[in-house]
């Protein structure tokens, strides 16, 4: 610790802000501020908590970014960081392999659904989308069906930032200003039944969304039709909860058309809906590939990867081109380091936290559904231990507010002087805490989101803006 304060002494809160403005490109940034932007600093963490440049300590309301599933600092996985790479802390997955990506590969299929047998490792998500749609073109060219590459995304989706995966992506800020790959790519309706079309119920609003996927496969073509790729829950997108039947009745059509079901668990998996898996354990569905990263390291390690179905695998083993090669691969493909702290992590899951994190979940949504009595709040909504509160400007139309207002980042910063660091999206807080997080620390962290929210209302009603 005194080490640790040290190098905190080093660099103070002010030349870290300088040296950030002078040399360090942020990600997500915009023009005006580009390689000029310094953020909040963060010292370190401790468990739920992160402790600012201030010395604040915040919870962590988003787990990072929805990764930091098993809480800081945790000992067991600094030392599995430290151990492996003692012993080895790199191979060439060309030519070699290692112990801990073969033995990880074998728990996970364990805990996978269907034929899901086999991983593909990368180096985060957006590189396991995008192997993941690679593996789709390239198994549709050795099959002998090269035209059967069109990639089905829906509105609202987030799959990641490599050009292919972010073609997918269905908010507008991620094409406003950026090229993408359009012409592979068809996008559905967003399947929040928050808001669905008025004078529809759930079930309807399902059947619609049905309807919309099987009208565009009967008119592209199930030949032309590689992929269908959803998040369970659509996480950046706001959490989005899909209408109850949604996601089986999309596998159906996929499975009638011949349609790879891509589950991109990069945010479900790995304890945030309580299982290893969601797909099929709270979901009921068996993908064709899933997409993870972000848990399956607690984010201690950049690590990634697609689980792949047998049967798609020795479908390619079978065909007449048993030369063509599959030219894909990270020099981090199955990273030594990565996978034994996936491991570890996996350990500590099965080990008590995934039954914790089922334990809390019904608490934590409950618990955060009481800001639904705050007129600025929408609805709240969520699953599992993530959940979004939605601002709107008024309850009765449920119309959203002016995005310019951003509500989000006003809530944000009332909640960081009180000790909750939130997710804002515009007019949304997301809010998927390490799981470790207990029942007083979830009643703290609702009575912080409550008095923010007041305090944005008064503000916003100071101001004349509401
Ligand atoms: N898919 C989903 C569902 C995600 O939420 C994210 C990241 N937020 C990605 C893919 C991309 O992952 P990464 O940022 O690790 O590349």
């Amino acid at each position: 610790a005194a080490k640790r304060e040290e190098a905190a002494e080093v660099l103070a809160q002010g030349e870290m802000t300088a040296l950030a403005r002078q040399h360090l490109v942020q990600p997500w940034p915009v023009a005006g501020e580009i390689g000029a932007e310094a953020r909040g600093g963060i010292r370190s963490g401790e468990g739920i908590y992160v402790i600012d440049g201030e010395g604040r300590k915040l919870i962590d309301g988003p787990a990072g970014m929805w990764c930091v599933n098993a809480g800081h600092r945790r000992k067991e996985l600094a030392d599995v960081l430290y151990e492996q790479a003692m012993e080895l802390s790199y191979n060439s997955p060309w030519y070699t392999m290692n112990e801990p990506s073969v033995t990880l590969s074998a728990r996970l299929a364990g805990h996978a659904p269907g034929d899901l047998s086999h991983v593909f490792y990368t180096t985060g998500g957006s590189s396991a989308v995008e192997t993941a749609l690679r593996f789709m073109q390239f198994a549709n060219n050795v099959r002998g069906r090269p035209e059967k590459k069109l990639i089905v995304s829906r509105q609202g989706g987030y799959h990641g930032s490599t050009y292919l995966s972010a073609s997918l992506n269905g908010r507008p800020r991620d094409h406003d200003w950026m090229d993408s790959a359009s012409d592979q790519v068809i996008k559905l309706t967003c399947p929040n039944p928050f808001r669905r079309p008025a004078g529809m119920d759930e079930a309807q609003f399902c059947d619609m969304l049905v309807e919309e996927f099987r009208d565009v496969i009967a008119n592209r073509g199930a030949e032309r039709i590689g992929a269908f790729i959803a998040e369970p829950v659509m996480a950046s997108g706001g959490v989005i909860v899909p209408p109850y039947g949604y996601l089986s009745r999309m596998r159906a059509l996929c499975s009638e058309n011949d349609i790879l079901f891509i589950a991109d668990e990069v945010v479900t998996a790995f304890g945030r809906l309580g299982s290893v898996f969601a797909s099929q354990e709270v979901f009921g569905i068996e993908p064709d590939m899933i997409t993870f990263a972000k848990g399956v390291t607690s984010g201690y390690f950049p690590l990634g990867g697609v689980m792949i179905s047998a049967q798609l695998l020795e479908d390619l083993r079978r065909s007449n081109h048993s030369e063509a090669m599959f030219a894909h691969g990270l020099t981090y493909s199955s990273h030594p380091i990565g996978c034994a702290v996936a491991l570890k992590n996996l350990d500590i899951l099965e080990g008590g936290l995934l039954a914790h994190a089922r334990d809390v979940s019904d608490y934590f949504q409950s618990s955060l559904k009481r800001l639904e009595e705050l007129p600025l709040v929408g609805e709240v909504r969520g699953l599992g231990l993530m959940a979004c509160i939605e601002c709107v400007a008024d309850r009765v139309s449920n119309n959203p507010l002016t995005l310019d207002l951003e509500v989000g980042k006003r809530i944000d910063a009332h909640c960081q002087e009180l000790g909750l660091l939130v997710r804002p999206l515009i007019n949304m807080c997301v809010m998927s805490p390490p799981l470790t997080i207990e029942r007083p620390q979830i009643d703290t962290m609702t009575d912080i989101l409550h008095t923010s929210i007041r305090r944005t209302m008064d503000e916003l009603v100071r101001e004349g803006l509401w």
